[in-house]
């Protein structure tokens, strides 16, 4: 499992744990980065395509999933609210595998 930090165009920033590699690793966020409150998700890494890009867009989604509402297309604007995804795994020995 990696951690990587995801900040979005107006500041926000949250955590997204997931393992690219193995497709039926689970997505899981911490959007209040203590660390210690991972949140599930449906879904898992075949969901996204082994891409973190598209990982962390459908977290969005799923967070947003109410005022997002139907719209399974992804035809909101939650891929361009993601500004950056950095890999902070290794700055963090003491998280949980
Ligand atoms: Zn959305």
């Amino acid at each position: 499992m990696a951690i990587y930090k995801v900040t979005e165009t107006n500041g926000d920033t949250w955590l997204l744990q997931a393992d690219m590699v193995r497709a039926e690793a689970p997505i899981s966020y911490d959007y209040h980065q203590e660390g210690d409150g991972w949140i599930s998700t449906p879904f898992q890494t075949a969901n996204a395509r082994h891409e973190i890009g598209l990982a962390a867009q459908l977290v969005l989604h799923y967070i947003d999933r109410e005022s997002c509402a139907e719209d399974d297309d992804m035809e909101c604007d939650c891929a361009d609210r993601i500004k950056s995804i950095d890999d902070i795994s290794s700055e963090d020995e003491g998280r949980p595998e």
